[in-house]
Protein backbone atom coordinates (compact mmCIF):
# COMPACT_ATOMS: atom_id res chain seq x y z
CA UNK A 1 0.00 0.00 0.00
CA UNK A 2 1.77 3.46 -0.78
CA UNK A 3 2.26 6.07 1.51
CA UNK A 4 0.52 9.48 -0.30
CA UNK A 5 3.03 12.43 0.16
CA UNK A 6 2.96 15.81 -1.94
CA UNK A 7 6.65 16.67 -3.17
CA UNK A 8 7.53 20.44 -3.30
CA UNK A 9 9.99 20.37 -6.11
CA UNK A 10 10.66 23.53 -6.62
CA UNK A 11 14.29 24.03 -7.83
CA UNK A 12 14.74 20.50 -6.95
CA UNK A 13 16.47 18.64 -9.73
CA UNK A 14 14.62 15.99 -11.06
CA UNK A 15 15.87 13.19 -13.72
CA UNK A 16 13.23 11.67 -16.90
CA UNK A 17 14.88 8.81 -18.47
CA UNK A 18 12.93 8.42 -21.58
CA UNK A 19 11.31 10.85 -24.29
CA UNK A 20 7.80 9.31 -25.18
CA UNK A 21 3.92 9.97 -24.21
CA UNK A 22 4.61 8.68 -21.06
CA UNK A 23 7.78 11.51 -20.23
CA UNK A 24 6.03 14.13 -22.46
CA UNK A 25 2.55 13.72 -20.25
CA UNK A 26 4.51 14.05 -16.61
CA UNK A 27 6.95 16.60 -17.47
CA UNK A 28 4.49 19.82 -17.63
CA UNK A 29 3.45 18.66 -14.33
CA UNK A 30 6.94 18.96 -12.69
CA UNK A 31 7.52 21.87 -14.83
CA UNK A 32 4.69 23.69 -13.25
CA UNK A 33 6.11 22.54 -9.91
CA UNK A 34 9.16 24.43 -10.50
CA UNK A 35 11.60 21.23 -10.68
CA UNK A 36 14.64 21.61 -12.79
CA UNK A 37 14.00 18.89 -15.12
CA UNK A 38 16.41 16.64 -16.98
CA UNK A 39 15.83 14.74 -19.54
CA UNK A 40 17.76 12.05 -20.62
CA UNK A 41 16.83 10.51 -24.03
CA UNK A 42 18.17 9.89 -27.47
CA UNK A 43 14.62 10.83 -29.05
CA UNK A 44 12.02 12.53 -27.46
CA UNK A 45 8.61 13.53 -29.09
CA UNK A 46 8.35 17.11 -30.91
CA UNK A 47 6.35 18.48 -27.73
CA UNK A 48 9.28 17.61 -25.30
CA UNK A 49 11.54 19.07 -27.95
CA UNK A 50 9.31 21.86 -28.04
CA UNK A 51 9.91 22.75 -24.34
CA UNK A 52 13.25 23.83 -25.43
CA UNK A 53 15.01 25.84 -22.13
CA UNK A 54 11.92 25.06 -20.03
CA UNK A 55 13.77 21.49 -19.44
CA UNK A 56 17.40 20.42 -20.05
CA UNK A 57 18.11 17.66 -22.51
CA UNK A 58 20.86 15.31 -22.93
CA UNK A 59 20.52 13.41 -26.15
CA UNK A 60 22.18 10.00 -25.43
CA UNK A 61 21.41 6.61 -23.20
CA UNK A 62 21.50 6.75 -19.55
CA UNK A 63 23.89 6.68 -17.14
CA UNK A 64 23.60 5.54 -13.29
CA UNK A 65 25.69 8.98 -12.90
CA UNK A 66 22.70 10.84 -14.40
CA UNK A 67 21.24 10.83 -10.83
CA UNK A 68 23.88 12.42 -9.08
CA UNK A 69 22.22 15.36 -6.89
CA UNK A 70 18.54 14.46 -8.07
CA UNK A 71 15.69 14.23 -5.43
CA UNK A 72 13.34 12.47 -7.91
CA UNK A 73 13.35 10.20 -10.95
CA UNK A 74 11.24 8.90 -13.48
CA UNK A 75 12.36 5.59 -15.85
CA UNK A 76 9.76 6.23 -18.82
CA UNK A 77 11.40 5.03 -21.86
CA UNK A 78 9.83 1.38 -24.02
CA UNK A 79 13.16 -0.96 -22.76
CA UNK A 80 12.19 -2.66 -19.78
CA UNK A 81 16.03 -3.12 -19.52
CA UNK A 82 16.65 0.47 -19.61
CA UNK A 83 14.10 1.33 -17.03
CA UNK A 84 15.27 -1.38 -14.26
CA UNK A 85 18.57 -0.28 -14.81
CA UNK A 86 17.18 3.50 -13.96
CA UNK A 87 15.57 1.56 -10.93
CA UNK A 88 18.25 0.30 -9.47
CA UNK A 89 21.04 3.30 -9.76
CA UNK A 90 17.65 5.22 -8.18
CA UNK A 91 17.85 2.48 -5.31
CA UNK A 92 21.25 2.93 -4.74
CA UNK A 93 21.16 6.74 -4.42
CA UNK A 94 18.21 6.39 -2.62
CA UNK A 95 16.28 8.54 -4.74
CA UNK A 96 12.14 7.42 -4.82
CA UNK A 97 11.79 6.57 -8.59
CA UNK A 98 8.38 5.84 -10.77
CA UNK A 99 8.52 3.31 -13.50
CA UNK A 100 5.99 3.49 -15.88
CA UNK A 101 6.26 -0.24 -17.70
CA UNK A 102 6.06 -1.94 -13.97
CA UNK A 103 5.04 -0.54 -10.91
CA UNK A 104 5.84 -3.13 -8.81
CA UNK A 105 9.46 -2.86 -9.56
CA UNK A 106 9.28 1.15 -8.32
CA UNK A 107 9.95 2.73 -5.57
CA UNK A 108 7.26 5.70 -5.92
CA UNK A 109 3.57 5.52 -7.81
CA UNK A 110 2.30 8.37 -9.91
CA UNK A 111 -1.29 9.20 -8.97
CA UNK A 112 -4.28 10.42 -11.28
CA UNK A 113 -4.27 13.71 -10.38
CA UNK A 114 -6.38 16.96 -10.74
CA UNK A 115 -6.77 20.43 -9.18
CA UNK A 116 -9.89 22.73 -8.39
CA UNK A 117 -9.76 25.68 -7.00
CA UNK A 118 -6.47 25.52 -4.91
CA UNK A 119 -7.48 22.21 -4.29
CA UNK A 120 -5.06 18.92 -5.67
CA UNK A 121 -6.73 15.58 -5.98
CA UNK A 122 -4.14 12.60 -6.13
CA UNK A 123 -6.15 9.08 -6.79
CA UNK A 124 -4.20 5.96 -6.05
CA UNK A 125 -5.75 2.55 -7.17
CA UNK A 126 -4.07 -0.47 -7.07
CA UNK A 127 -2.39 -0.18 -10.47
CA UNK A 128 -5.77 0.52 -12.02
CA UNK A 129 -4.93 3.74 -13.80
CA UNK A 130 -8.58 4.37 -15.59
CA UNK A 131 -10.33 3.74 -12.57
CA UNK A 132 -7.74 5.84 -11.14
CA UNK A 133 -8.47 8.96 -13.86
CA UNK A 134 -11.98 8.09 -13.32
CA UNK A 135 -12.12 9.06 -9.61
CA UNK A 136 -10.08 11.90 -10.14
CA UNK A 137 -12.53 13.17 -12.90
CA UNK A 138 -15.42 12.50 -10.58
CA UNK A 139 -14.17 14.21 -7.72
CA UNK A 140 -12.58 17.10 -9.82
CA UNK A 141 -16.26 17.64 -11.67
CA UNK A 142 -18.21 17.53 -8.75
CA UNK A 143 -16.13 20.12 -7.04
CA UNK A 144 -16.17 22.56 -10.31
CA UNK A 145 -20.00 21.65 -10.97
CA UNK A 146 -20.44 22.36 -6.89
CA UNK A 147 -21.81 19.46 -6.07
CA UNK A 148 -18.80 18.35 -4.07
CA UNK A 149 -17.95 21.29 -1.33
CA UNK A 150 -17.02 22.05 1.78
CA UNK A 151 -19.67 23.79 2.81
CA UNK A 152 -18.25 24.62 6.54
CA UNK A 153 -15.47 26.14 5.19
CA UNK A 154 -17.04 28.41 2.53
CA UNK A 155 -17.41 32.22 3.10
CA UNK A 156 -20.76 33.10 2.98
CA UNK A 157 -20.94 35.54 -0.46
CA UNK A 158 -24.70 37.02 -0.26
CA UNK A 159 -25.48 38.77 -3.91
CA UNK A 160 -27.14 37.67 -7.09
CA UNK A 161 -25.18 35.75 -9.51
CA UNK A 162 -26.86 36.25 -13.39
CA UNK A 163 -26.54 32.63 -15.00
CA UNK A 164 -27.18 32.03 -18.21
CA UNK A 165 -28.30 28.93 -18.81
CA UNK A 166 -27.88 28.21 -22.68
CA UNK A 167 -30.32 27.47 -25.14
CA UNK A 168 -32.01 24.38 -22.94
CA UNK A 169 -30.38 21.43 -23.33
CA UNK A 170 -29.10 21.18 -19.55
CA UNK A 171 -25.67 19.95 -20.75
CA UNK A 172 -25.07 23.53 -22.62
CA UNK A 173 -24.72 25.30 -19.44
CA UNK A 174 -21.46 26.39 -18.77
CA UNK A 175 -18.94 24.92 -15.49
CA UNK A 176 -18.89 28.08 -13.83
CA UNK A 177 -23.01 28.55 -14.31
CA UNK A 178 -23.78 24.83 -13.21
CA UNK A 179 -21.59 25.60 -10.32
CA UNK A 180 -23.25 28.72 -9.10
CA UNK A 181 -26.59 27.38 -9.26
CA UNK A 182 -25.51 24.46 -7.24
CA UNK A 183 -24.14 27.17 -4.38
CA UNK A 184 -27.35 28.94 -4.82
CA UNK A 185 -29.61 29.69 -1.78
CA UNK A 186 -32.51 31.14 -4.57
CA UNK A 187 -33.04 30.36 -8.09
CA UNK A 188 -35.15 33.03 -9.94
CA UNK A 189 -35.92 31.13 -13.36
CA UNK A 190 -37.32 31.29 -16.33
CA UNK A 191 -39.16 29.80 -19.06
CA UNK A 192 -36.92 29.38 -21.23
CA UNK A 193 -34.15 28.26 -18.93
CA UNK A 194 -33.45 24.50 -18.99
CA UNK A 195 -35.55 23.01 -16.34
CA UNK A 196 -34.09 19.97 -16.23
CA UNK A 197 -31.18 21.64 -13.95
CA UNK A 198 -34.11 22.92 -11.77
CA UNK A 199 -34.65 19.73 -10.57
CA UNK A 200 -31.04 18.44 -9.52
CA UNK A 201 -31.18 20.83 -6.79
CA UNK A 202 -30.90 20.95 -3.38
CA UNK A 203 -34.42 20.04 -1.91
CA UNK A 204 -33.31 23.55 0.89
CA UNK A 205 -33.58 25.45 -2.42
CA UNK A 206 -36.11 28.14 -2.58
CA UNK A 207 -36.76 28.18 -6.66
CA UNK A 208 -39.40 31.30 -8.08
CA UNK A 209 -40.25 30.19 -11.16
CA UNK A 210 -41.17 33.64 -12.67
CA UNK A 211 -42.98 31.68 -15.62
CA UNK A 212 -45.67 30.20 -13.13
CA UNK A 213 -46.47 33.16 -11.67
CA UNK A 214 -50.43 34.10 -11.46
CA UNK A 215 -51.36 36.37 -14.19
CA UNK A 216 -50.07 39.96 -14.93
CA UNK A 217 -46.98 39.18 -11.97
CA UNK A 218 -45.30 37.19 -14.66
CA UNK A 219 -44.93 39.63 -16.84
CA UNK A 220 -43.58 42.11 -14.81
CA UNK A 221 -39.74 42.92 -14.77
CA UNK A 222 -40.34 45.06 -11.45
CA UNK A 223 -41.52 42.31 -9.41
CA UNK A 224 -38.19 39.70 -10.61
CA UNK A 225 -36.28 42.92 -10.12
CA UNK A 226 -38.01 43.42 -6.54
CA UNK A 227 -37.19 39.41 -5.40
CA UNK A 228 -33.81 38.77 -6.27
CA UNK A 229 -32.83 42.45 -4.30
CA UNK A 230 -34.99 41.35 -1.49
CA UNK A 231 -33.68 38.08 -1.07
CA UNK A 232 -30.38 39.03 -1.59
CA UNK A 233 -30.46 42.03 1.44
CA UNK A 234 -32.35 38.74 3.25
CA UNK A 235 -28.10 37.68 3.14
CA UNK A 236 -29.24 34.81 0.81
CA UNK A 237 -27.53 33.97 -2.35
CA UNK A 238 -29.65 34.18 -5.60
CA UNK A 239 -29.08 32.71 -8.96
CA UNK A 240 -31.09 34.33 -11.65
CA UNK A 241 -31.13 31.92 -14.29
CA UNK A 242 -32.39 32.50 -17.43
CA UNK A 243 -31.81 30.96 -20.67
CA UNK A 244 -29.48 31.99 -23.56
CA UNK A 245 -27.29 34.64 -22.49
CA UNK A 246 -28.61 36.85 -19.35
CA UNK A 247 -27.58 40.26 -21.82
CA UNK A 248 -29.45 38.94 -24.86
CA UNK A 249 -32.72 40.24 -25.16
CA UNK A 250 -32.79 39.14 -21.28
CA UNK A 251 -33.17 42.25 -19.45
CA UNK A 252 -29.61 41.33 -16.90
CA UNK A 253 -29.06 45.28 -17.30
CA UNK A 254 -32.16 46.14 -15.90
CA UNK A 255 -31.33 43.53 -12.75
CA UNK A 256 -27.73 44.82 -12.67
CA UNK A 257 -29.07 48.31 -12.23
CA UNK A 258 -31.59 47.33 -9.84
CA UNK A 259 -29.19 45.47 -7.38
CA UNK A 260 -26.55 48.46 -7.98
CA UNK A 261 -29.44 50.97 -6.30
CA UNK A 262 -29.49 48.17 -3.54
CA UNK A 263 -26.54 47.80 -2.94
CA UNK A 264 -26.27 44.29 -3.79
CA UNK A 265 -22.96 42.89 -5.44
CA UNK A 266 -23.98 40.97 -8.28
CA UNK A 267 -22.04 38.67 -10.07
CA UNK A 268 -22.39 37.84 -13.86
CA UNK A 269 -21.76 34.11 -16.00
CA UNK A 270 -22.29 34.59 -19.65
CA UNK A 271 -24.44 31.64 -21.00
CA UNK A 272 -24.36 30.16 -24.51
CA UNK A 273 -26.89 32.33 -26.55
CA UNK A 274 -29.29 31.21 -29.13
CA UNK A 275 -28.36 33.44 -32.23
CA UNK A 276 -25.50 31.47 -32.53
CA UNK A 277 -25.61 27.83 -30.78
CA UNK A 278 -28.79 27.24 -32.31
CA UNK A 279 -28.33 27.59 -35.64
CA UNK A 280 -24.78 25.96 -34.67
CA UNK A 281 -26.43 22.82 -33.43
CA UNK A 282 -29.14 22.89 -36.36
CA UNK A 283 -25.50 22.63 -38.58
CA UNK A 284 -25.40 26.10 -40.06
CA UNK A 285 -22.87 28.63 -39.43
CA UNK A 286 -23.74 32.01 -39.05
CA UNK A 287 -20.40 33.21 -40.71
CA UNK A 288 -18.15 31.26 -43.49
CA UNK A 289 -15.16 32.52 -45.22
CA UNK A 290 -15.92 34.34 -48.55
CA UNK A 291 -19.49 34.27 -47.82
CA UNK A 292 -20.16 36.29 -45.15
CA UNK A 293 -17.89 38.69 -42.59
CA UNK A 294 -20.85 39.93 -40.42
CA UNK A 295 -23.89 38.19 -38.94
CA UNK A 296 -26.60 40.94 -37.42
CA UNK A 297 -28.63 39.32 -34.74
CA UNK A 298 -32.31 41.46 -35.06
CA UNK A 299 -35.17 41.38 -32.53
CA UNK A 300 -38.42 40.28 -34.24
CA UNK A 301 -40.56 41.09 -31.56
CA UNK A 302 -41.82 44.40 -33.05
CA UNK A 303 -42.91 44.33 -37.13
CA UNK A 304 -41.12 47.17 -39.47
CA UNK A 305 -42.50 50.20 -39.15
CA UNK A 306 -44.40 49.63 -35.57
CA UNK A 307 -43.79 53.00 -34.30
CA UNK A 308 -41.41 51.71 -30.79
CA UNK A 309 -39.34 49.86 -33.49
CA UNK A 310 -35.85 50.61 -33.09
CA UNK A 311 -34.31 48.41 -35.69
CA UNK A 312 -33.64 50.03 -39.07
CA UNK A 313 -35.38 47.38 -41.28
CA UNK A 314 -34.11 48.99 -44.71
CA UNK A 315 -30.16 49.17 -43.86
CA UNK A 316 -30.35 45.25 -42.61
CA UNK A 317 -31.90 44.50 -46.14
CA UNK A 318 -28.79 46.67 -47.72
CA UNK A 319 -26.15 44.30 -45.78
CA UNK A 320 -24.90 41.11 -47.55
CA UNK A 321 -24.71 38.98 -44.58
CA UNK A 322 -26.78 36.73 -42.27
CA UNK A 323 -29.25 37.57 -40.27
CA UNK A 324 -30.36 36.33 -37.48
CA UNK A 325 -33.98 36.70 -36.24
CA UNK A 326 -34.83 35.96 -32.66
CA UNK A 327 -38.77 35.99 -31.21
CA UNK A 328 -39.89 36.55 -34.82
CA UNK A 329 -42.21 33.76 -35.29
CA UNK A 330 -45.29 36.00 -35.28
CA UNK A 331 -43.81 38.79 -37.31
CA UNK A 332 -41.76 36.70 -39.75
CA UNK A 333 -44.10 37.47 -42.45
CA UNK A 334 -43.83 41.28 -42.38
CA UNK A 335 -40.26 41.14 -41.91
CA UNK A 336 -39.83 38.74 -45.12
CA UNK A 337 -41.86 41.78 -47.16
CA UNK A 338 -39.85 44.33 -45.72
CA UNK A 339 -36.63 42.86 -46.48
CA UNK A 340 -37.47 42.15 -49.83
CA UNK A 341 -38.82 45.87 -50.43
CA UNK A 342 -35.50 46.77 -49.32
CA UNK A 343 -33.65 44.60 -51.64
CA UNK A 344 -32.67 41.47 -50.48
CA UNK A 345 -33.60 38.39 -53.14
CA UNK A 346 -36.60 36.36 -52.87
CA UNK A 347 -34.63 33.29 -53.23
CA UNK A 348 -32.44 34.11 -50.42
CA UNK A 349 -31.99 30.84 -48.18
CA UNK A 350 -34.17 30.79 -45.08
CA UNK A 351 -33.45 28.07 -42.30
CA UNK A 352 -36.18 28.10 -39.43
CA UNK A 353 -34.53 25.79 -36.02
CA UNK A 354 -37.48 25.41 -33.86
CA UNK A 355 -36.81 23.92 -30.06
CA UNK A 356 -32.85 24.13 -30.35
CA UNK A 357 -30.82 21.49 -28.63
CA UNK A 358 -34.27 20.25 -27.16
CA UNK A 359 -35.23 17.06 -28.11
CA UNK A 360 -37.83 18.45 -30.61
CA UNK A 361 -36.11 20.61 -32.35
CA UNK A 362 -36.42 20.78 -35.97
CA UNK A 363 -34.98 22.71 -38.68
CA UNK A 364 -37.48 23.92 -41.22
CA UNK A 365 -36.29 25.65 -44.90
CA UNK A 366 -37.51 28.33 -47.00
CA UNK A 367 -36.24 31.63 -49.00
CA UNK A 368 -37.35 34.99 -47.86
CA UNK A 369 -39.94 34.50 -50.72
CA UNK A 370 -41.57 31.46 -49.45
CA UNK A 371 -40.79 31.45 -45.52
CA UNK A 372 -44.60 33.28 -44.76
CA UNK A 373 -46.22 30.27 -46.07
CA UNK A 374 -43.97 27.67 -44.91
CA UNK A 375 -44.33 28.90 -41.41
CA UNK A 376 -48.18 28.52 -41.69
CA UNK A 377 -47.89 24.91 -43.21
CA UNK A 378 -45.13 23.88 -41.39
CA UNK A 379 -47.55 25.16 -37.72
CA UNK A 380 -43.90 26.65 -36.24
CA UNK A 381 -44.27 28.05 -32.56
CA UNK A 382 -41.92 29.94 -31.02
CA UNK A 383 -39.14 29.82 -29.67
CA UNK A 384 -37.60 29.68 -33.09
CA UNK A 385 -34.30 31.24 -34.40
CA UNK A 386 -34.82 31.98 -38.15
CA UNK A 387 -31.42 32.67 -40.22
CA UNK A 388 -31.44 34.50 -43.03
CA UNK A 389 -28.73 34.30 -45.86
CA UNK A 390 -26.17 32.34 -47.58
CA UNK A 391 -24.48 30.80 -45.26
CA UNK A 392 -27.96 28.46 -45.16
CA UNK A 393 -27.15 27.16 -48.48
CA UNK A 394 -23.35 26.51 -47.53
CA UNK A 395 -25.34 24.16 -45.59
CA UNK A 396 -28.18 22.61 -47.52
CA UNK A 397 -26.36 23.00 -51.00
CA UNK A 398 -28.81 20.10 -52.25
CA UNK A 399 -31.76 21.92 -51.10
CA UNK A 400 -30.86 25.32 -52.79
N1 LIG B 1 -31.51 35.40 -23.66
C1 LIG B 1 -31.87 34.45 -24.70
C2 LIG B 1 -32.88 35.00 -25.65
C3 LIG B 1 -34.20 35.38 -25.01
S1 LIG B 1 -35.34 36.02 -26.18
C4 LIG B 1 -30.61 34.02 -25.44
O1 LIG B 1 -29.52 34.59 -25.21
O2 LIG B 1 -30.67 33.08 -26.21
C5 LIG B 1 -36.24 34.58 -26.61
C6 LIG B 1 -35.94 34.15 -28.03
O3 LIG B 1 -34.70 33.47 -28.07
C7 LIG B 1 -36.93 33.19 -28.61
O4 LIG B 1 -38.05 33.84 -29.12
C8 LIG B 1 -36.11 32.55 -29.72
O5 LIG B 1 -36.03 33.40 -30.84
C9 LIG B 1 -34.74 32.50 -29.08
N2 LIG B 1 -34.46 31.19 -28.46
C10 LIG B 1 -34.04 30.99 -27.21
N3 LIG B 1 -33.84 29.69 -26.98
C11 LIG B 1 -34.11 29.04 -28.13
C12 LIG B 1 -34.06 27.68 -28.54
N4 LIG B 1 -33.69 26.72 -27.71
N5 LIG B 1 -34.44 27.39 -29.81
C13 LIG B 1 -34.80 28.34 -30.66
N6 LIG B 1 -34.84 29.63 -30.33
C14 LIG B 1 -34.50 30.00 -29.08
Amino acid sequence: MPYPVGLMLHGRRVVVVGGGQVAQRRIPTLIAAGARVLVVAPDVTPAIEGLGAEITWEQRVFEPGDLDGAWYAMAATDSAAVNEAVVVAAEERRIFCVRSDDATHASAWTPAVGRHDGVTVAVLSNREPLRSAALRDAVVEGMREGRIAARATRVPNPGVTLVGGGPGNPELITVAGRKALMEAEVVVADRLAPRELLAELPADVEVIDVAKLPRGRSASQEFINQVIVEKALEGKRVARFKGGDNFVFGRGYEEIIACREAGVPVTVIPGLTSPVTVPGLAGIPVTHRGVTHEFTVISGHLPPGHPESLTDWAAAARMRGTLVLMMAVENAPAIAAALLEGGREASTPVAVVCDGSMPTERTVLATLGTVASVLEAEAVRPPAIIVIGEVVRVAHPDRF
